[in-house]
């Protein structure tokens, strides 16, 4: 199954990406994550990502859609994957096409995340990462039980250098941009659908179930 994960940020695609990951056994394919882990490695491609997160600008098409390539032609990929974050422009879109072209393989669901706006910045700020397992948390909406102390591995909470109100502001208008028309350009494609994220997060994990149980591969 080829799955799309698609919302502006803090909608909540990481945190039922994940949840996805457990109940299908297919990998979650985040280019936040790998451009992240990049820059805390100090590598060439996380030199070019690191200036773009600061201001929540996007990181260029073709260095994006580069890394997803090589991503999705790994061997955990073959049974299917869940694209989190990605495509975020009509460019990266058509890329995607061009892969799945390549890899013989069908878009199977894009699940769309719908949170309004006012909501977002508020689940951003909040949004807490364990260091170790990269479990997501929130202080208000999804607390740990030990402040500061991931529930799964013990490992230490920390907070996204970009989750701040002011470059939440320019991502939300990077998203209104560059990323809205993706709605209907995947409404015209098919096999779209809209999920209301405001939802408890274990309502949305079943909504999403539901939809994908009834799509082919
Ligand atoms: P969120 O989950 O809050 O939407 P991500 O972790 O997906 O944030 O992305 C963090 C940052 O990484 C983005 O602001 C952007 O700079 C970069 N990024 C992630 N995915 C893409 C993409 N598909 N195209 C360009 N830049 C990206
Ligand atoms: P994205 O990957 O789309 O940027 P995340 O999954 O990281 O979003 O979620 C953003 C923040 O909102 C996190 O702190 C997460 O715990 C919280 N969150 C996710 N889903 C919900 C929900 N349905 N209701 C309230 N808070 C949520
Ligand atoms: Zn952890």
């Amino acid at each position: 199954m080829q799955i799309i994960l698609m919302g502006p940020p803090g909608a909540g695609k990481g945190t039922q990406a994940a949840e996805l990951v457990k109940k299908f056994g297919i990998p979650q394919i985040s280019t936040g994550d790998m451009f992240r882990a990049a820059v805390n490695e100090g590598t060439e491609l996380g030199k070019k990502a690191a200036e773009c997160m600061k201001t929540g600008a996007l990181v260029p098409d073709e260095v994006t859609v580069g890394i997803v390539k090589e991503r999705l032609s790994k061997a955990d990929c073959a049974k299917g994957f869940i694209l989190d974050g990605f495509p975020r422009t009509v460019d990266q879109a058509d890329s995607l096409n061009k892969i799945l072209a390549d890899l013989g393989k069908n878009l199977s669901a894009v699940l769309n995340i719908h949170v309004p706006a006012e909501d977002l910045i508020e689940r951003a700020v909040g949004r807490r990462i364990c260091k170790n397992c990269g479990s997501t948390y929130h202080v208000k909406f999804n607390p740990s039980h030990k402040e500061n102390i991931c529930d799964n591995c013990g490992g230490e909470l920390f907070q996204r250098a970009d989750d701040n109100e002011e470059t939440m502001k320019n991502r939300l208008s990077v998203y209104e941009n560059s990323t809205r028309p993706l709605i209907e350009y995947y409404k015209k494609a098919g096999k779209y659908t809209e999920i209301d994220g405001r939802q408890a997060i274990g309502k949305v994990t079943e909504e999403m179930e539901k939809v994908l149980s009834s799509v082919e591969d």
